[in-house]
């Protein structure tokens, strides 16, 4: 890591909520020890990221074919300018799943490229020190719902069935549930947000941590602390 990208990922850092490292070289050698349950430190050098296998390529691709220029629910006809199918490294350890592709999404195809999306690749790139194209992101429903308002249950049964394709072909490590609408659809509950956010879950083979959405961050920027606790429990579940 340069300078400059050790400023920025520690200027990152104390918007979240960490108020310091340690210099200490007792402390940095804690996250080396083999199979201890230790906290990432901040300057953890990212991990050798695993390559793209063709199965993994091609089981997406056959998920996106399988798609089609999708008309199966009424969201094709509510002003859907394209299929938002996810974006990133087929062989992802960790996957981001969020609620519905917004407007900008809509016009560009790939998921979370407005200002929450950028929030989001820097809670990923400056905050997790992983490149965006490392992990895989997608959503639970694939078309802009009309004014981005929730997806409605009929849209979420006729679609998830697709992202469990994605999730079953990605096999990730580490699934993070963004927002509520993400967590408690992926997860069959109605628990608010906030009580289950941190919390470790098991789910399809991966282990599923939910937590705040972007866009909640952007309007209460107060959450990014627990965000950021969420995250370096990611990291920790990464490193097992
Ligand atoms: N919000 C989401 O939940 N998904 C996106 O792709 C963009 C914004």
């Amino acid at each position: 890591m340069d300078r400059d990208d050790l400023t920025e990922h520690l200027k990152f850092a104390k918007e979240l909520g960490v108020s310091g490292v340690s210099t200490d070289p007792a402390w940095r050698a804690r996250e080396h020890a083999a199979g201890t349950n230790v906290e990432p430190t901040l300057n953890a050098e990212p991990e050798p990221r695993t390559t793209i296998s063709l199965s993994a390529v091609d089981g997406l691709a056959a998920v996106r074919a399988e798609i089609g220029d999708c008309t199966r629910c009424k969201l094709h006809t509510l002003g859907r300018t394209q299929i938002v199918f996810g974006v990133g490294n087929p062989n992802a350890d960790l996957m981001f799943v969020g609620e519905a592709p917004g407007a900008d999404e809509d016009v560009k195809g790939i998921p979370f490229v407005g200002r929450a999306g950028q929030l989001l690749t820097d809670i990923i790139e400056k905050g997790l020190k992983i490149p965006r194209s490392d992990v895989y992101i997608a959503n639970v429903i694939k078309c802009r719902p009309p004014q981005n308002r929730n997806p409605e249950p009929d849209e979420v049964e006729t679609c998830e069935p697709f992202l469990f394709q994605q999730i079953d072909v990605i096999k990730p490590k580490v699934i993070v549930a963004l927002g509520k609408f993400a967590a408690q659809t992926l997860l069959r509950t109605l628990e608010p947000i906030s009580k289950i956010r941190g919390r470790v879950f098991d789910y399809r083979g991966s282990k599923l941590i939910p937590t705040f959405h972007p866009a909640y961050l952007l309007r209460n920027p107060s959450s990014k602390r627990e965000v950021w606790e969420d995250m370096k429990l990611v990291l920790k579940l990464l490193n097992e």
